[in-house]
């Protein structure tokens, strides 16, 4: 009550000081105009609103006093089903009466459903329904300083962008070992919104890549990438038989393959984590999987033709003699068997089983767009294509 007293007076007296200093205001005045008053500039809060996202190893309850929840009330809310499909990583949006009562949460699921919850007599109601997310195509260019993640850091690209990036590109450059400072790209992307904010990336729908030089080109086409040309960006072998990932670039970064040793040692060596996925680098047949000295545990894929594929010092072998795999298949994890001193994949390529350089060979590429689709492909990678000019351009007016 005191409180409430003096903030009448203060804000009394502001509005009455201006229009006139010399006379004194009667008593009456003061408080009729002080009570018109009160309404307006200090409402009582009538509910707060708050965001706060599920943390691993949190309980609900937990997430609920965050939430300002009043710890019955959010023992009762714990149990309801609808928040089983709460996962880590998800917001939770809670519109909370100053005693601690619930009045409205709600949650995006991953599912792209909004869960609302509500209290309904003893205990609470939920709805769930498709949630309206927005589209919005988005043009963001970097340049690498350090490595892929901190160049897509730098400028807010999300990382399923940066692995759609890398993945797509796979067949042309090897993002373990061919990024330079200064190499830059381009990428025009979906990202997802509800009410203007945020959700999620969608997918990558044009790209440029400047590495070492060299550009290279992507759009998007019927869930393939093709050049602006038309050509098919898939090739019939990866660039890298490791996984890109957050961990694994880090790891290639700081401690760079010795590939002038490559004549000596017949093969190249990717230092990473143990337990970095090891993917087949094309459709093969696996020749072999199993020990063999030095190497430790090994993986031989046979490919078409001549080629055939070798994946030493694995911690752990995932395919079988004989099996039939596809590109980008797993086969193996990252370890140290064998001659190794510490974790990393010694890779071979061979050539009618003599070990090549596999950055020498010209890799044959799939399929290009279609003759009788090619109008309708130029059409939809027309504008693309001149996004991609357009920040190319700013790209390179801002490096000079
Ligand atoms: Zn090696």
């Amino acid at each position: 009550m005191a409180v409430a007293a003096a903030l009448v007076a203060v804000a009394s007296f502001a509005t009455i000081a201006p229009r006139d200093d010399a006379v004194q205001p009667a008593a009456g005045a003061l408080i009729v105009e002080a009570l018109s008053l009160v309404p307006r500039e200090l409402p009582p809060p009538a509910s707060y609103i708050r965001e706060e996202q599920f943390q691993r190893g949190e309980t609900l309850a937990g997430l609920l006093a965050r939430l300002g929840v009043e710890p019955i009330q959010a023992s009762r809310l714990a149990r309801h089903r609808a928040l089983q499909a709460l996962r880590p990583g998800i917001a939770m949006r809670a519109e909370v009466l100053p005693d601690g009562t619930p009045k409205s949460l709600s949650f995006l699921t991953g599912r792209d459903t909004l869960v609302r919850i509500a209290p309904e007599g003893e205990g609470f109601r939920a709805v769930e329904e498709q949630a309206a997310l927005e589209t919005r195509v988005m043009m963001k260019a970097s340049v690498i300083r350090s490595s892929l993640f901190a160049a897509t850091d730098a400028v807010g690209i999300p990382d399923g962008i940066a692995m759609q990036l890398a993945d797509v590109f796979g067949g042309d450059i090897d993002f373990h070992r061919d990024l330079r400072k200064g190499d830059r790209f381009t990428v025009v992307y979906e990202l997802y919104q509800l009410n203007g904010r945020p959700v999620r990336a969608g997918r990558l729908l044009a790209a440029e890549f400047v590495s070492q030089g060299r550009a290279l080109r992507a759009v998007r086409y019927q869930s393939s990438y093709y050049a602006p040309d038309g050509k098919n960006l898939r090739k019939a072998f990866l660039r890298s038989p490791l996984e890109f990932s957050r961990v694994s670039s880090g790891f290639g970064m700081r401690m760079h393959p010795i590939q002038a040793k490559w004549k000596a040692h017949k093969g190249i060596d990717y230092a990473a984590p143990t337990g970095t996925r090891v993917r087949a680098v094309g459709d093969a047949v696996v020749e072999y999987a199993g020990v063999k000295g030095g190497y430790g545990n090994v993986v031989i894929l046979r490919h078409n033709g001549q080629y055939s594929t070798a994946y030493a010092h694995l911690s752990r072998i995932a395919v079988r003699r004989g099996a039939r795999i596809a590109q980008n298949d797993t086969i193996g994890f990252v370890g140290q068997t064998g001659w190794a001193t510490g974790p990393h994949l010694h890779y071979e390529f061979r050539v009618g089983g003599e070990a090549r350089n596999p950055m020498s060979i010209a890799m044959p590429a799939a399929q290009p767009v279609p003759q009788g689709e090619l109008a309708a492909f130029r059409s939809l990678a027309e504008p693309l294509v001149a996004r991609l000019d357009l920040l190319a351009n700013a790209n390179v007016a801002l490096l000079e």
